[in-house]
């Protein structure tokens, strides 16, 4: 064993292999174990294993020679075995078997949410209907339900679209909305955008209809003013709810969200009254966390982190501070690399039901990522705004919220057109085109924007390489 066998590999070297003397060597090569350039006969091997399985009545027990020793290795949660050969000078009294070790490997984590990522291939026919040239529904719409918010939050980027306090989608135009998506086959909603949603009192309706169509609906709210009378259904016909939560403990909170101590025991013990609601119904919403990272919560992050393992939430996500295009919040990407390992120390917080996760492709725009380069987009062209589109607390509709207010890209209003109509008529459809055509996605665009992720994808689709069906 072990010795050099007189060949030399391609870089001239001695070749050497740790395959037992008396291993089956093959004549010819081919589809046989191969260490070096040593052939051995797997065939026959395979057969001195059938013998020994043949004698062993019970198929899980581990199998082991007559004198043969056995190493074990533990590696996290696995444990590998080494079969050790025979002391020097005992007489050997088995069959050398090479190349059955079976130790610990490396095992991916589990990415129960892709929050750092896309999910559009799960979408393949709306992909082929956009390859096609047809009209389609999006997949996925983020809106806002009101103009205005009970907090003010330091990060906050709608700031920079045009807050107006008391202005939010109408009753009657939230629901008939609610309607056409239905018609349409648009897959999700987000209560997701400028103003607080759960100021807007249609909210809870416009969920319990939506499920009733067959919509997925999901809310991102601060939690403060949550009508707890109505949990029960908001758990119940919710996909998810994310807390936008920024700090753990109350200091930090009046702090980062410019909102009372008092604020702070309520969400606290509203959060809680959830999560005991949803295991008692055995409700399937999931409830999450997140924090807009920004320097001055740098300090809470593990605090956070702690918070939501003591309160049961099922995750809490770390993101990057979304900026405008004229860098109004003042978010200097820098800063994020400095606290690497904190966010790296949060994120071993996760156990099988917590998940810690912190959205490294955008946090590190000033670093390489899968999205960004030194700041500049992996992509040249935007074609993402179809597939997930958003729509303004004042059910003003645009391609994207960047450019909420940007009367070029205008398209409709919910309160004076049907949406059914809107997507089907020409208008729609000018505005994605001049999107794809004259924006430059480097320079007119917010750092972070939320169809980052589907404009990768989709411009590695749309730019594909020669020779594809070579895979
Ligand atoms: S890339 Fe630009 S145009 Fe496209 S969604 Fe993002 S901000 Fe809007």
């Amino acid at each position: 064993m072990n010795e050099p066998t007189n060949k030399k590999n391609r870089f001239g070297k001695d070749t050497i292999t740790n395959i037992p003397d008396d291993a089956p060597i093959a004549k010819s090569p081919g589809h046989k174990l191969r260490t070096s350039n040593v052939i051995v006969d797997r065939k026959v091997l395979a057969d001195e294993e059938k013998k020994l399985l043949a004698n062993r009545p019970d198929s899980k027990k581990l199998d082991k020679l007559e004198d043969q020793e056995l190493e074990y290795i533990k590696y996290e949660d696995q444990v590998g075995l080494i079969r050790k050969p025979p002391e020097p000078g005992e007489e050997e009294k088995k069959v050398e078997i090479p190349n059955l070790f079976t130790g610990p490997s490396f095992r991916n984590p589990p990415s129960r949410f892709r929050f750092d990522g896309h999910k559009m291939m799960h979408h393949l026919d709306r992909i082929a209907a956009w390859q096609a040239g047809e009209k389609f529904a999006p997949i996925h719409i983020d809106m806002g339900l009101t103009k205005f918010c009970n907090t003010a939050c330091i990060y906050c980027y709608a700031v920079v679209q045009n807050m107006t306090k008391g202005t939010m989608i109408g009753r009657d135009a939230l629901l008939r909305y609610i309607e056409d998506c239905g018609r349409l086959g648009v897959r999700s909603i987000g209560f997701i955008g400028d103003g607080e949603p759960t100021l807007n009192p249609a909210m809870y309706d416009a969920t319990v209809l939506a499920k009733q169509l067959g919509i997925d609906t999901a809310m991102a709210t601060n939690g403060i003013i949550l009508d707890m009378d109505r949990a029960d259904e908001m758990l119940r016909d919710m996909t998810w709810i994310r807390f936008n939560l920024s700090a753990g403990d109350r200091e930090g909170f009046k702090r980062v969200h410019q909102s009372t101590e008092e604020s702070f025991d309520l969400l606290v013990e509203k959060i809680k009254a959830l999560v005991r609601t949803k295991k008692e119904n055995n409700y399937q919403c999931t409830l999450g966390l997140q924090m807009v990272l920004i320097p001055e919560c740098f300090d809470q992050v593990i605090k956070e982190a702690e918070l939501g393992a003591e309160l049961g939430v099922d995750y809490f996500v770390i993101k990057h501070c979304s900026d405008s295009e004229y860098k109004e919040i003042g978010i200097d990407y820098d800063n994020y690399l400095s606290i690497e390992d904190l966010l790296k120390d949060a994120e071993t917080y996760s156990n099988d039901d917590y998940v810690v996760q912190v959205k490294w492709n955008k946090i590190m725009a000033a670093g390489e990522s899968d999205l960004y380069k030194n700041g500049y987009r992996k992509y040249d062209v935007c074609y993402g705004t179809p597939f997930l589109l958003q729509i303004s607390g004042n059910g003003k509709i645009y391609p994207c919220g960047p450019f909420f207010n940007k009367e070029r890209f205008y398209i409709g209003d919910l309160h004076e057109q049907s949406f059914f109509d809107t997507v089907m008529g020409d208008r729609y459809w000018e505005v994605h085109q001049d999107v794809v055509e004259s924006v430059d996605v480097h320079k007119d665009c917010a750092i972070g924007c939320r169809q980052d992720y589907v404009n990768k994808f989709l411009w590695d689709l749309k730019n594909g390489p020669e020779h594809v069906n070579f895979i």
